[in-house]
């Protein structure tokens, strides 16, 4: 039963708006379509992932996908997790091309491609780390320790995998081969630990503590919030600014008009400025100088809002992963 589903990762979200902020021609924008075109990889191959997890049996696994935890001050984020009665299962997905080698000996995993040999992050090992963090977890919460197994899964079916023995390729597999890999893991559990209730009350728990880590997108590129274009860009043109005509956006470039134009942009600039905006920032980054239609703006994208009249400041409803 899927219990929480993978959504758009905030990553994606934030280098989107932060490409549709910066001019065409900044520094930063060929290594911003660099990274955004490797998460957007990794997250086609984790909803890949997620389709054969659905093939599983639904009653016996209940399964959330892309869960965040907090604990000792530290984030961790497993890409998948299966809860079942008697064993849960952290699943670490990765969309690596080459030839990868798994050696138990070192702990790494090496990539093997166009004749050269590089190690990169092992996801076993990821896997197991947050194994200890989700033990942790459970201790903190006063909640039954399970036994927790592992899997890495390759979602890239042009990869060839080998591992250096049995063990380590029983925790290996493809996309494809997940539901297999899960069933194979399950043999090993047979004592029933959890009712069907308990279980269900710990997965709406896991679902509930889930608390994204912050991103702070202007501090990762090192920019300045002089270096993002402000105003409204034209939907059919691109242009800016659009200015605001008998209560529509009008561009004076093409004579395009729109209703919502400002949405985009105040979006953006809230995924990409740290989640908060004023009632002045907005009318500065709009080019209008109304407080009343700033309000009015404001008020109709059903943000979150915070602060009394005055010092009134507005957030995305997301959760607290972009304060
Ligand atoms: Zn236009």
């Amino acid at each position: 039963m899927l219990i929480k589903a993978r959504g758009v990762p905030i990553w994606i979200q934030c280098l989107e708006a932060l490409l549709r902020l910066l001019p065409q021609n900044h520094r930063l924008v060929p290594e911003i379509h660099r990274n955004l075109k490797n998460r957007r990889k990794g997250y086609n191959g984790e909803k890949s992932s997620d389709y054969y997890a659905s093939l599983l049996d639904q009653k016996e696994f209940l399964i959330l996908h892309d869960l965040t935890l907090f604990h000792k001050k530290l984030h961790f984020q497993i890409d998948t997790l299966i809860l079942t009665t008697r064993f849960f299962l952290i699943i670490e997905i990765k969309s690596l091309e080459g030839e990868l080698f798994f050696n138990h000996m070192t702990c790494q995993l090496t990539v093997s491609r166009h004749e050269t040999v590089t190690g990169t992050d092992n996801p076993l090992i990821q896997a197991l780390n947050h194994c200890t963090q989700l033990r942790g977890w459970l201790e903190t919460h006063k909640l039954k320790q399970m036994p927790i197994e592992h899997l890495a899964i390759i979602s890239n079916s042009r990869s060839v995998i080998r591992c250096s023995n049995y063990e380590t390729a029983r925790h290996v597999g493809t996309d494809k081969s997940l539901p297999l890999k899960v069933m194979e893991l399950s043999k090993r559990y047979k004592e029933e630990l959890f009712t069907d209730k308990e279980l269900k009350k710990i997965a709406k728990a896991f679902k509930k503590a889930h608390s994204p880590q912050p991103i702070n997108i202007m501090g990762f590129y090192k920019l300045k919030r002089e270096e993002l274009l402000k105003y409204i860009a034209c939907p059919n043109c691109g242009c800016r600014p659009m200015v605001r005509v008998r209560g529509l956006w009008h561009c004076e470039k093409c004579f395009a008009y729109s209703k919502d134009a400002h949405v985009e942009v105040i979006t953006d600039h809230l995924l990409v400025k740290g989640n908060r905006i004023t009632n002045k920032e907005c009318r500065d980054l709009l080019g209008i100088s109304s407080v009343k239609l700033a309000n009015k703006l404001l008020t109709g994208m059903n943000l979150h809002k915070e602060g009394n009249t005055r010092n009134r400041s507005y957030s995305l409803k997301l959760p607290s992963h972009l304060k």
